[in-house]
């Protein structure tokens, strides 16, 4: 039986500090390890010294591929191109800031080895991270799992193993509004969990700001649930309800009671009200709509600018350069 092959893919985005204590670890972890390995580091377009770090890890390390992208398209579409040049029969998603610990793979494989096809690391602790981030995390994980239909696990980031067939399966969902530990659950397969302590950033400083932060629970909310649209609907029809009581009330001052104060405050108040209500479900709305806009595009998720290390870009190159010298 040939040797199993197990894909690591570490998703870097300017983490110049840590990139080369992140292979050591892993580089520790894995030696005479009885699957064969290879790490697949994307390059998410740094814009400081990765790129040449990386490069000089490529080179000592004939299992290092990297995939360096034109420019920052974000963590959740690095993982995705990650999984597309994945070869080994399992495939691992790891941060680069080591606050997954490498050593909890060996877990995952066991599970694996168990027959489990995905196996998600569950964090217990979140060490050295804001409250601020802690608590929005905490709370985005349990809305997410009242908005969508699909059974998502809490507390779970996008580290993992994933068996081959499950990553084969992912490859056939062309979305772009990424969210890959969404996308796993939604495929399905026999699914468990390891449990492991999140440390802090090994160094260096978060890469996902506030922004990129909305951007992913967007992305969470929006691509897997019409909840909200429901709701909109939902608070539009409460909202008429109580309107259509209130106009009976208005009318009975106005023609039975003769009563017709100025009303400039409640007038202000209702316009203001109603204003507020319209342009929230019109953005409910712009987001799908956009969304929609954006897979009717159909531009491809990433742009490589370079590959380096994998086995077969080699042979493109030689043939290439024979070429060039016929
Ligand atoms: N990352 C990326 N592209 C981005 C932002 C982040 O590839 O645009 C990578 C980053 O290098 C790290 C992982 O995604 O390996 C998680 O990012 P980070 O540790 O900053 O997030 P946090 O742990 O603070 O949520
Ligand atoms: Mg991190």
């Amino acid at each position: 039986m040939h040797q199993k092959l197990l894909s690591i893919i570490v998703p870097v985005y300017n983490e110049q500090e840590v990139i080369d204590e992140t292979f050591r670890r892993l580089s520790e972890v894995f030696k005479d390890y009885f699957m064969k390995v290879e790490y697949i580091f994307i390059n998410d377009g740094s814009k400081d010294n990765t790129y040449f770090k990386l490069g000089q890890i490529a080179k000592n390390n004939p299992e290092v591929r990297i995939i360096n992208f034109a420019r920052n398209f974000g963590h959740q579409i690095a993982i995705t191109a990650g999984m597309d040049y994945a070869k080994g029969d399992a495939v691992v998603i790891i941060d680069a800031d080591l606050q997954d610990p490498p050593e909890v793979i060996l877990q995952m494989v066991e599970k694996w080895q168990e027959g489990y096809e995905v196996v998600y690391g569950k964090r217990l602790q979140r060490e050295g991270e804001t409250f601020f981030k802690k608590f929005t995390a905490k709370m985005f994980y349990r809305f997410l799992d009242r908005m969508t239909d699909v059974k998502l696990p809490v507390d779970v980031g996008d580290f993992r193993l994933i068996d081959r067939k499950v990553c084969d399966a992912m490859k056939g969902l062309p979305e772009r509004s990424r969210y890959v530990r969404g996308l796993v659950s939604w495929v399905g397969f026999k699914q468990t969990s390891v449990e492991y302590k999140r440390e802090k950033r090994f160094a260096g400083e978060t890469k996902y700001p506030l922004k990129k932060m909305i951007k992913l629970a967007g992305d969470g909310i929006f691509s897997f649930s019409y909840k909200p649209l429901k709701l909109a609907t939902f608070t539009g029809m409460i909202i008429s309800a109580f309107s259509f009581i209130y106009l009976i009330v208005v009318l009975v001052q106005k023609f039975i009671k003769n009563d017709v104060a100025s009303g400039w405050a409640s007038s202000m108040a209702v316009s203001l009200f109603f204003n507020g209500v319209m342009l929230i479900v019109l953005g409910i709305m712009g987001e799908y709509v956009g969304r929609i806009y954006e897979e009717v595009k159909a531009r491809p998720l990433y742009i490589i600018g370079e590959l380096i290390g994998f086995p077969d870009n080699n042979d493109e190159e030689k043939d290439n350069k024979n070429k060039k010298v016929n």
